[in-house]
């Protein structure tokens, strides 16, 4: 397997790749890999013909400091996993790397999208998830670039930062992976204890009984009954929102065909977000 740590290496690489007309897939990622990552390399692997998986802990998306430093690092592993891969080629860039001195980056309007649940509790996030991926896509140049659905207001920040700026790559949703359990994988699962990872679970269970209720219930009077259902675990919720997933507002009275029911909430110290459409 091919690793790459500075951006004209990958660079010089990835323009023979072109040369020949192959298509390149991308999946961004900040390491401390799962299946669900796996899951997004694999789809890229049968779609593409060589895949760009980058492993990079972007400092610049971290509102909380402490949360960056406690950000799990499982390199050595992580190669492990994706040699399994043979069209996969890993760039491990430094900071320096991803953000050269004469980065012209200029931050963009992301609207309602910047105000509401993440934008609204990691103020500067996505800013610093949009500065990173214009990055990285400079310099992979993929024709397919893969998202999960488990960040799906990530994934819309994307989608408009790409139609904002005619970006060509096409960016592909890919489906949320959960262990047998209900948990949605995620780098953070690392640093929950067994107890823990057994009390998360309240985040899976509260987004099926939303699906049922809905049949039901109007999305406001849905809310609070999640919401109270949601506290009767321990884990200590900082947003639980049945929005429209195409204009991220809260739905109250009625039910739209692309309503989401987005969860955020700490697990002891590490905060956990998931979310499902209902
Ligand atoms: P991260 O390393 O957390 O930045 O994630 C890298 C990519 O993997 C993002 O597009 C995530 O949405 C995606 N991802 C993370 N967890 C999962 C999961 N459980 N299932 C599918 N995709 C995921």
């Amino acid at each position: 397997m091919f690793t790459y740590s500075t951006r004209d290496s990958l660079k010089s690489t990835l323009q023979k790749v072109r040369n020949q007309d192959k298509i390149i897939g991308f999946v961004p990622t900040m390491g401390a890999l799962h299946e669900g990552h796996l899951s997004l390399v694999h789809r890229a692997s049968e779609e593409c013909d060589v895949v760009v998986v980058s492993i990079f802990v972007n400092p610049t998306q971290f509102n909380n400091q402490e949360d960056f430093l406690k950000y799990p690092n499982t390199l050595e592993n992580d190669l492990k996993l994706l040699s399994q891969f043979p069209k996969v080629k890993v760039f491990v860039p430094s900071g320096d790397e991803v953000y050269p001195d004469e980065d012209s980056y200029e931050p963009i309007d992301l609207g309602q999208l910047d105000l509401v649940l993440e934008g609204k509790f990691r103020p500067g996030h996505f800013q610093g998830v949009v500065h990173v991926v214009r990055n990285l896509l400079q310099i992979v140049m993929p024709q397919r670039a893969y998202f999960g659905l488990k960040d799906f207001q990530q994934l819309a920040v994307i989608r408009r930062f790409s139609l904002m700026q005619d970006i060509e790559t096409q960016i592909i949703p890919c489906e949320t992976l959960r262990d047998v359990s209900g948990l949605a994988l995620s780098s953070r699962n690392l640093r929950l204890s067994e107890k823990e990872k057994e009390d998360a679970l309240i985040i899976h269970q509260t987004l099926l009984k939303i699906r049922e209720w809905k049949l039901l219930h109007a999305p406001s009077m849905v809310k609070q009954m999640a919401t109270d259902f949601f506290n009767q675990g321990v884990l200590k919720l900082e947003y639980l929102e049945i929005i429209d997933g195409n204009e991220f507002v809260n739905l109250h009275e009625e039910w739209t065909s692309n309503a989401l029911c987005c969860i955020a909430a700490y697990c002891g110290e590490v905060r956990l977000i998931d979310n499902i459409s209902c």
